[in-house]
């Protein structure tokens, strides 16, 4: 039988399934609505969950190359400035998870995943294909896009993100819900700041409303800083890349001190991130129906506060190709199992990512407490085994 597939979506998630799916012995057809392939200027940080989905897809001698490997995580005091707790990571993390945490920039894991596909002549690419409409029979799926292209297959991947329209096929509920929280992002060459202020560790700054986490990326050589203030959306939430006003930033977190108020003063280009998210997933029916398989940010967009979005898609990626290949003529059965064996950590994930932005932006009385237990307990408060040891 020919294994064949479609996928919506060339982010890291739909890059991530074609890899996978290639690496299989699927051929597909990937369509992305932008006219280039790219991601915007920001980081990620990507547990060793997510790196040994990573290593089995061949990608660790080019993560490697690119990516940062700090030796630990710090969370601080953003108002007193003293640090609360060290969480180790490099060897550490390596011995006790069987793989380390690294943190990339989202364009150079974008363009390992896609150097990495465009090995296999299986997969076939499509710039400037925006899917239009979804009709699906009892033996295939049939997507057209608005530049009036058709395509055809037995099965249908939806990886096309946060506003996803492969979704409404799967579960009618609605837009993402705005959460009221908006993220300002900078990434910059180490060397352009001062001495101080370069850093190869993950730090987390934890404020009333507020929190702000920087990383190396570049292989250490730029730094990848976001902070999360509450706040209205400014525009359209769709629209996830606004310019930012450094002013605006400065005076939302005019009580960060020390290194981090040197920091936010020290860079002036921002880009602003409305957060959106859903509700935790409550079924395996949102994450696939018959034909059609939902995957990444199209199936559970979640708040960044676990650093997990991503890594969620590659791990929803490497299922999906292990169970279509298992029974590739039953498809709707494949897809099933795909979604039993994921929505639950999926669901997991996305409530963990909600309670901790509530512990990182906690006031008065409750955050003398929260220090306090980061303080007694330290590492064991940040470790998430059931999450790092993968699925
Ligand atoms: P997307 O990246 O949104 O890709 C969807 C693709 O589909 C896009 O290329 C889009 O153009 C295309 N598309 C959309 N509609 C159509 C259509 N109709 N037809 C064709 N193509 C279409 N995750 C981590 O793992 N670690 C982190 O540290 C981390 N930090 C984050 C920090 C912030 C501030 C934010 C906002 C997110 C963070 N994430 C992190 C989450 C992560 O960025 C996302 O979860 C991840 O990028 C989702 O990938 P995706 O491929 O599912 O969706």
């Amino acid at each position: 039988m020919h294994k064949k597939l479609l996928i919506a979506g060339g982010g890291i998630g739909g890059l991530a399934a074609a890899l996978a799916c290639a690496r299989a012995g699927w051929s597909m057809e990937l369509l992305e609505q932008s006219p280039v392939f790219g991601e915007v200027g920001a980081g990620i940080q990507l547990g060793p969950n997510v790196v040994k989905v990573l290593r089995e897809m061949g990608l660790e001698p080019g993560l490697q190359r690119v990516a940062a490997y700090p030796s630990q995580l710090e969370v601080r005091n953003a108002v007193s400035t003293e640090r609360l707790a060290v969480f180790p990571l490099g060897k550490v993390t390596e011995q006790r998870y069987g793989a380390p945490y690294v943190s990339i920039a989202r364009a150079d894991m974008h363009t390992l995943l896609l150097d990495a596909v465009r090995q296999h002549d299986s997969v076939g690419l499509h710039l400037d294909s925006r899917l239009a409409g979804i009709s699906t029979t009892d033996h295939s799926v049939r997507v057209e896009t608005v530049q009036d292209q058709a395509f055809e297959a037995p099965l249908l991947v939806g990886a096309d993100g946060l506003w996803s329209q492969v979704r409404k096929e799967v579960i009618d509920d609605g837009a993402p819900r705005v959460t009221g929280h908006l993220a300002f992002r900078a990434m910059l060459p180490q060397s352009t700041l001062p001495v101080p202020l370069r850093s190869q560790v993950v730090t987390a700054w934890m404020g009333p409303d507020f929190h702000a986490v920087h990383y190396p990326v570049r292989a250490g050589e730029w730094l990848n800083v976001v902070c999360i203030v509450h706040g209205k959306v400014v525009g359209d939430p769709q629209s996830w890349d606004h310019s930012a006003n450094a002013h605006e930033l400065r005076s939302r977190m005019s009580q960060a001190r020390g290194a981090l108020r040197d920091l936010i003063y020290a860079i002036d280009q921002w880009r602003l991130w409305p957060l959106c998210d859903r509700e935790p997933m409550g079924s395996a029916a949102e994450h696939a129906k018959g034909r059609i398989a939902l995957l990444g940010d199209a199936a559970h967009p979640m708040r960044p506060y676990l650093a997990q979005g991503a890594g969620m898609a590659i791990e929803d990626a490497a299922a999906l190709a292990r169970c279509i290949s298992e029974t590739p003529q039953e498809i709707p059965h494949a897809l099933q199992r795909y979604a039993e064996m994921r929505w639950q950590r999926n669901a997991r994930v996305q409530a963990r990512a909600i309670q901790n932005g509530k512990i990182y932006h906690l006031k008065g009385l409750a955050q003398v407490g929260r220090d306090l237990s980061l303080k007694l307990l330290g590492a064991r408060l940040i470790d998430v085994p059931w999450l790092y040891n993968g699925p």
